[in-house]
């Protein structure tokens, strides 16, 4: 089931490598991350080459639901807690340098882009509102309490933030592409010290940057422990009604809303990829209680990678590996996330200076209770006696009867019935028999 901006946006095709290219940068992985990041460097004169396995933007780049918001959920109080006010302060002024670089860039690409008031809620926790919009005014951002009364449901309270955005990510990212060196149905299969591999030919370059989703190198940075991912669902309707505004629950397994054009999506009901969760059944429970007269036009699902601290990993791969890049780990906010990892690995590699390196730095610590949950995860489906096994790192698969697949609960890998791999970190297709 494929996405509505997948279903009518005629993204440009291109060749796939059969040759042996040379350039300064590598990129691998044609998603938001991949392309912007591309784009960038092309403006600041390097030469740059993106290596795609499949289509481009057909990962969760195709899947997003395209809120361009500097609320990412209740994280600011959390990371003034954590971290210091300065550093909440350097990863605001980062994602909304990137909300307005969408701003200036759409204003010559078609793309449907209009700006809309951002609410994150909270069902039940009116003091974590105001705890949030306290962090936020400390940081000098003019966030405001609300009731969210457009939502259908009752609310504590949210977090409202004025002129955020909304787009059609395809549309946007059809434009941004066309100029770019970009191979497709390539896929990098090996890295050697010269440059990568792939299924056609060879791409030699001087730095690679890994933006994949899921990082599959495993021997650097031990992505596998540092991340996992978590699946949503989403429904659009037509006959719904307009809530003026995009609407997250700050509650990880709660509901999204925003309208684009004259339909509303409901996103939602998800889990830990691999995990039980309600999925479109009770996506379509809800929206017959709640708009009863909408009718369902498309539904689609993807899933989204989510660190230890819910801060993306942007910057060097693994403090041994010079010249090796990553931007993942975006925790369902890749919209402005991926802008910021498209400026700051261009900074990097021109040598330019950058304030928000080591706020985004993947050799960050580690030592973070989601570890140890990791950690847990991985032990018991690893001892798990079930077959099929993931390819990954053996962990034992779970059947998902709403998508009809198989997936992997340590770390998101998915595989049709037949064994052929849905979404990485896992580079091959899983034999089933
Ligand atoms: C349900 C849902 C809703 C979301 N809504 C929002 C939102 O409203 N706002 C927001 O900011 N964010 C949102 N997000 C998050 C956002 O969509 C993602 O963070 C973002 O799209 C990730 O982009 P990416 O480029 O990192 O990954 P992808 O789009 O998955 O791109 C990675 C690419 O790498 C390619 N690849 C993988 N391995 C190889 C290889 N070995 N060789 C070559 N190519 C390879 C893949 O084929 C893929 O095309 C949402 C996420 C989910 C799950």
């Amino acid at each position: 089931m494929s996405s509505l901006w997948l279903e009518n946006t005629n993204l440009p095709k291109f060749p796939s490598l059969d040759k042996t290219v040379k350039t300064d940068v590598l990129i691998i992985g044609g998603g938001i991350a991949g392309i912007l990041t591309g784009y960038m460097l092309k403006k600041a004169g390097v030469g740059c080459v993106i290596a795609e396995s499949d289509r481009i933007c057909h990962g969760t780049t195709g899947n997003t639901t395209a809120k361009i918001t500097v609320l990412h959920g209740f994280i600011y109080d959390k990371m003034i807690k954590r971290f210091g006010a300065e550093y909440a302060r350097l990863y605001l002024k980062a994602n909304m340098e990137a909300l307005s670089e969408y701003r200036r860039m759409s204003e010559s690409i078609d793309c449907d882009f209009e700006s809309s008031d951002a609410y994150v809620y909270s069902l039940d926790d009116k003091e974590k509102v105001q705890r949030e919009v306290k962090a936020l005014k400390t940081l000098g951002f003019p966030a405001k309490f609300d009731n969210a009364e457009k939502l259908p449901f009752k609310v504590a309270g949210a977090v409202k933030a004025e002129g955020q955005a909304q787009f059609n990510p395809l549309k946007f990212l059809s434009h941004v592409c066309r100029d770019l060196e970009i191979y497709e149905s390539t896929r990098v299969m090996e890295l050697t010290p010269d440059g990568a591999v792939c299924n056609g030919g060879r791409i030699k370059a001087d730095k690679i940057i890994v933006a994949t989703h899921f990082p599959f190198i495993n021997k650097h940075g031990s992505y596998f422990l540092k991340m996992y991912q978590h699946r949503s669902y989403v429904i659009a309707l037509e006959n719904a009604p307009d809530l003026d505004g995009m609407y997250v629950d700050g509650c990880k397994t709660g509901m999204s809303f925003r309208n684009y054009r004259d339909l509303l999506f409901v996103g939602g009901a998800g889990q830990r990829t691999g995990k039980k969760c309600g999925g479109w059944e009770e996506l379509s429970e809800f929206i017959h209680k709640n708009y009863p007269d909408a009718r369902e036009v498309a539904r689609w699902a993807t899933q989204d990678c989510m660190t230890l601290d819910s801060i993306p990993y942007i910057g060097q791969y693994s403090k041994r590996t010079p010249n090796f890049y990553v931007a993942t780990g975006f925790n369902k906010w890749g919209m402005t996330s991926s802008m910021v990892a498209a400026k700051l690995l261009t900074d990097i590699i021109i040598g330019k200076k950058n304030d928000y390196v080591s706020v985004f730095s993947p050799s960050r610590s580690i030592m973070r209770p989601q570890l140890a949950s990791n950690a847990a995860h991985a032990i018991i489906n690893l001892l798990t006696p079930t077959a099929p096994r993931c390819p990954h790192v053996g962990c034992a698969l779970k059947y998902n009867k709403q998508e009809h697949s198989w997936d992997c609960p340590c770390h998101g890998s998915r595989f049709d019935e037949d064994g052929k791999l849905l979404d990485n970190p896992a580079t091959e297709d899983k034999k089933m028999k």
